[in-house]
């Protein structure tokens, strides 16, 4: 069964072909995790969240200024180079700056049926930015109704909200078992639940991972004294990254990324109004650094993680050029210090220097190892 998230994974554009194949829906990519995906389950939509395949690229260059992140860019390299073509429809709800470029640039050069940009207030601790989101998503709710001619009920909306909230408990328990002294999966095992989640039909993900909850916690690992890590920045489905570090002894046993724990920590409430409930979780969940201000609350959050999680040493990664997370990164790193987690910093392009990386993090592991933080 964890094979089948690798397989989701890797095989995404083929599941998604075969799922319109199937079902005869419509399908749209969206560039971040502020998507109201609860709208589009709503109204039978499929959301694929768009990502890069980590590969040298160079098609984006006339499009993107060189100086936006990588992880920017190689999504938009997949749309220039028609890895989506499936798509239907393409949206964003506004986060940083970089990735709402690739979502224009896509939008000139890869037009699609449908294609929105939704107005995720920054200014998230202000009181106004729910009733904003609410009045955002009633407009948004409506467009999505007049492109797929299908009216969206409350009854539709309760439906949108179950399968994502059920979505992100599930795999709220699978972080959960990653607590354990020996966890029964490695920290690369659950990238790719969770990347996967955001590529799948929740109903084909959830029916997985409950059967897998059901046998994990018999499952034991083979070596169990390995060094306990948090991995935190920027975007990161680095696999081969994370398959590296865990190859020197170490696990990662948790995680601060918008492909990772953030994208599903906060549910959906199901009281009152669904879109108002919608549009209470995207103000306060854990949130992107180009949101966090003025108060900064996601150093609590990671330095809680880190606690409950029984974190020995964490790996802060950056996309080269992320401005938000560049923000971020030296107060979180002095934060964890304190209390008394060392840090190790790194920075991400669209393909990492595997070898280079290896030495950096074997040094760090030995000195975790020395420090007899274990
Ligand atoms: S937050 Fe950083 S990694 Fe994410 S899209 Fe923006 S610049 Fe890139």
């Amino acid at each position: 069964m964890m094979e089948k998230f690798k397989e989701w994974y890797e095989k995404r554009h083929d599941y998604a072909q075969e799922w319109k194949n199937k079902t005869g829906g419509k399908v749209v990519g969206y560039f971040c995790t502020y998507v109201p995906e609860e709208i589009l389950y709503a109204a039978g939509v499929l959301p694929v969240r768009i990502l890069g395949s980590h590969e040298p690229q160079d098609v984006t260059e006339p499009h993107i200024f060189g100086m936006y992140c990588p992880f920017c860019r190689d999504c938009l390299a997949q749309g220039l180079k028609g890895k989506y073509d499936y798509l239907d429809g393409i949206m964003i709800a506004q986060s940083c700056l970089h990735i709402r470029q690739t979502y224009t640039s896509w939008k000139i050069h890869k037009p699609v049926d449908f294609s929105y940009y939704l107005p995720m207030p920054n200014n998230v601790q202000s009181k106004r930015s729910l009733p904003y989101l609410k009045g955002e998503l009633e407009v948004f709710k409506k467009a999505v109704e007049e492109w797929t001619g299908k009216t969206i009920t409350d009854d539709d909306l309760n439906k949108g909200i179950e399968i994502m909230n059920t979505s992100r408990a599930l795999t709220r328990k699978l972080y959960d078992l990653r607590k354990e002294s020996n966890p029964p999966l490695s920290g690369l095992e659950a990238m790719y639940a969770v990347v996967a989640s955001q590529m799948v039909d929740k109903k084909d993900y959830n029916e997985t991972l409950q059967e897998l909850l059901e046998k994990l916690p018999r499952r034991q690992l083979e070596n169990s004294s390995k060094i306990r890590l948090m991995i935190l920045g920027s975007e990161d489905d680095d696999t081969e990254f994370v398959e590296m570090v865990e190859s020197l002894g170490a696990i990662f046993v948790v995680d601060d990324h918008c492909t990772g724990s953030r994208y599903f920590w906060n549910e959906v409430s199901s009281n009152g109004n669904p879109l108002e409930a919608i549009a209470a979780r995207y103000v306060e969940r854990v949130p992107c650094p180009s949101k966090d201000w003025p108060e900064r609350t996601r150093i609590e959050h990671i330095k809680k993680l880190a606690q409950d999680w029984k974190v020995q040493g964490a790996v802060v990664i950056q996309q080269k050029f992320c401005d938000p997370h560049e923000l971020d990164i030296p107060a979180i790193i002095k934060s964890l210090k304190e209390e008394g987690i060392p840090a190790q910093f790194l920075e991400f392009d669209v393909t990492v220097p595997i070898g280079q990386f290896k030495t950096r993090v074997e040094a760090f592991l030995e000195m975790l190892g020395e420090e007899d933080l274990y």
